[in-house]
């Protein structure tokens, strides 16, 4: 790897989302930070409700109306986002970074043919003819693997299955090159074996281009698959972060460990410690009532009384492994 692939293509460093309404506060993300290289795939990874989908909007300034960015920074290829004004962040969404959702269906317009659709960024981003951003539609139908793209670019999204739907879905969010693909739970709505193939889709299109890919997930089935790094989140903040195989072979976190130890499928090397906890019991607690102290503190077995002051910082437990737990007492400050 050269020193320019080490460079960070995005960059979130302490990232706060507040809810308010009349009457109350909530903060729905708490100092989320990461950064990401062009060819990597980080995994963003929890339960509903974790943080990862508005963790995912808030890059894309696309926060609810209640939502409001508090604090931190997102920074594309070093450029501050927050000094972006709209009309500069729509050129940013969709050219240089890009969303793929859980179901294509909702996000393709039902109107327009897919060719149409694949054809819109490059027109509106890149100044292309009708008749260049149609051959080049075509050409992004065949590099995502749909059979005669020069038909299929004039059907609409419902002619399609589920499987090349999503397919399309790629070949927008990557017609104009992005520099980073936010996957938000891609593959969920499909069955196992499509999901497998844009997985390989996912990796083949990635490697060929040197995009940066977001995966946000739950399932950590697909982490094992595709991460490179990955990044747990619970309650809107970062609780766990590190290599793949740190995270799989030696998680810290009781959160981090529930989730592994809810998927006995998953494949171990006879040297992996084995997580503990069977389940994780209870639900993720409402942004409204998470208050101070650890958010996974009612559904950890290991909760001691200084887990309900305060929110431990992010420790350093291994090369690029970091955890925030109080287990860990070099957390202690
Ligand atoms: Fe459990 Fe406390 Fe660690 Fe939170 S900080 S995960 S409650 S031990």
């Amino acid at each position: 790897m050269t020193a320019a692939d080490q460079t960070p293509v995005l960059e979130v460093d302490g990232l706060s989302l507040e809810f308010r309404t009349r009457s109350r506060v909530a903060e729905v993300l708490s100092a989320v930070s990461f950064d990401m290289r062009a060819g990597e795939t980080l995994c963003l990874v929890g339960e509903s409700g974790c943080g990862k989908s508005m963790t995912a909007l808030a890059i894309m300034r696309l926060i609810p109306p209640l939502g409001r960015i508090g604090a931190g920074s997102v920074r594309l290829r070093g450029a501050d986002l927050a000094a972006h004004d709209e009309a500069a962040m729509r050129e940013v969404r969709g050219n240089k970074i890009s969303m793929i959702f859980q179901e294509p269906m909702t996000a393709l317009n039902p109107v327009y043919t897919v060719g149409d659709q694949i054809a819109e960024p490059l027109r509106l981003h890149q100044g292309l003819s009708k008749a260049q951003a149609r051959e080049r539609a075509i050409e992004m139908l065949k590099s995502v693997g749909i059979p005669l793209p020069e038909r299929r670019v004039d059907d609409y999204p419902h002619q399609m299955s589920g499987g090349m739907r999503q397919r399309v879905m790629i070949a927008i969010a990557l017609a104009c090159d992005p520099d980073v693909l936010i996957a938000d739970e891609p593959t969920t709505a499909l069955d196992v074996t499509v999901q497998a193939q844009i997985f390989d889709l996912l990796r083949e299109q990635q490697a060929r281009r040197g995009t940066a890919v977001l995966l946000i997930t739950h399932d950590m089935g697909a982490v094992s698959e595709m991460a490179d790094r990955v990044v747990v989140m619970y309650g809107g903040r970062v609780v766990e972060q590190g290599g793949v195989r740190e995270i799989l072979a030696e998680p810290r976190h009781p959160y981090t460990r529930g989730l592994i130890a809810c998927l006995p499928e998953l494949d171990r090397q006879p040297t992996d410690i084995r997580p503990d906890l069977p389940e994780i019991p209870g639900v993720v607690p409402s942004v409204w009532e998470r208050g101070a102290g650890c958010p996974f503190r009612d559904r950890c077995s290991q909760a001691m009384a200084r887990c309900a002051e305060a929110f431990p910082p992010l420790t350093q437990v291994g090369a690029a492994h970091e955890v925030a737990c109080w287990l860990y007492p070099e957390a202690a400050p």
